[in-house]
């Protein structure tokens, strides 16, 4: 594959590069804020999942904080470092993570928290949406800790089969929250993001890290999805959850009537803008000659780059067929 060749089938990727974004996922931040004025009065804001940073980067160039602090970017991975952005590398499901962002903004809550958090996906979808699912309720637990009344949350969401208990525990939290999928975000892909405004927390609500998240057994009563108290999932601590031992695992998928969930899905970004899902000529509008630019900024320590190495020295191990395995396993299944 030639170096321009995802220039030419991304287009996205290809205006990154030309307007200094290192990713293409910047375009996504910027077409949400299009349609839900994301950035409007924010001054201080959290970038979940932050690596290689464009979001960090639009994060620091749109909202109107000032000093280093103002964006507080975290992530696995390191990050080169970005003006204005304080950068925490680190696993946001860890609670020494979680305490290190939280104690940032003791005193001085956050009006905007993000998540474009992705974990390595397997292929599997129950376990890639599982992984998703814990790695935004990670986002909403720290974002209980760290947001102000009226703040906003956004997170990257797979619309598999849990989704609609994911909406469920947003609103226990938000007073408005709705699905978008930016133009930018490929059709093919399952990814969208919860947009979640008016943070709203029960009353009496008290965020607590060491509670566990996505546990059925764990209810509370809100009224905030029927005008009539009911029990609705929780993600993180309240002072009123309660654990029913004889209730059992109730399916909330399956949730009908009042309590049943159904948010609005929206789609974001100017209809005239590019389609992520179509391939583009290279010398798209004034027939000028086309130059390739190189990435922003590429990963500084990327994953990959071990198995590069080993690949480069023949090291790298092949994939296994069955034929080379010297015994085959289904011989050694009990009958
Ligand atoms: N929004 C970023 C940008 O604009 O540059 C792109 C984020 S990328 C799609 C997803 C990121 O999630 C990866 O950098 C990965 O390291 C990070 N990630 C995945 N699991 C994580 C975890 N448990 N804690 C922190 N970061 C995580």
């Amino acid at each position: 594959m030639g170096r321009t060749s995802k220039d030419k089938r991304d287009v996205y990727y290809r205006l990154a590069k030309e307007n200094g974004w290192r990713a293409r996922s910047a375009f996504k931040l910027l077409q949400l804020d299009e349609e839900f004025q994301l950035f409007q009065g924010v001054t201080r804001a959290v970038d979940l999942c932050a690596a290689p940073g464009s979001w960090s980067q639009v994060l620091s160039q749109k909202i109107g904080g000032q000093g280093s602090g103002h964006v507080v970017a975290v992530d696995l991975q390191a990050m080169a470092p970005l003006p204005g952005v304080l950068q925490i590398q680190g696993d946001i499901t860890q609670l020494s993570t979680a305490k290190e962002i939280i104690q940032h903004f003791e005193g001085c809550p956050a009006d905007l928290v993000v998540c474009d958090g992705a974990p390595d996906v397997t292929g599997l979808h129950d376990v890639d949406e599982y992984m998703q699912a814990q790695l935004l309720l990670a986002a909403l637990n720290i974002a209980t800790h760290v947001l102000k009344p009226g703040g906003c949350f956004v997170a990257k969401i797979f619309r598999g089969r849990d989704v609609t208990l994911i909406y469920s525990q947003l609103r226990v939290f938000f007073s408005t929250v709705l699905c978008a999928k930016p133009k930018s975000s490929r059709n093919s892909s399952i990814e969208a993001f919860a947009v979640c405004k008016g943070y709203d927390p029960p009353e009496g609500f008290l965020p607590d890290l060491t509670k566990p998240l996505l546990d059925h057994s764990y209810v509370c009563h809100r009224s905030i999805l029927s005008p009539t108290p009911r029990e609705t999932p929780l993600a993180c601590g309240d002072s009123r959850l309660r654990r029913l031992s004889h209730v059992p695992d109730p399916d909330f998928n399956q949730l009908d009537g009042p309590t049943r969930i159904i948010v609005p899905f929206v789609t974001c970004g100017d209809l005239s803008a590019y389609d992520s899902d179509r391939s583009y000529p290279l010398d798209l509008e004034d027939g000028s000659e086309y130059k390739y630019t190189p990435p922003t900024q590429p990963p500084i320590s990327p994953p990959y780059q071990e198995a590069c190495t080993l690949k480069k020295k023949g090291r790298l191990a092949k994939e296994m067929r069955p034929q080379d395995c010297p015994i085959s396993t289904v011989d050694t299944l009990p009958q």
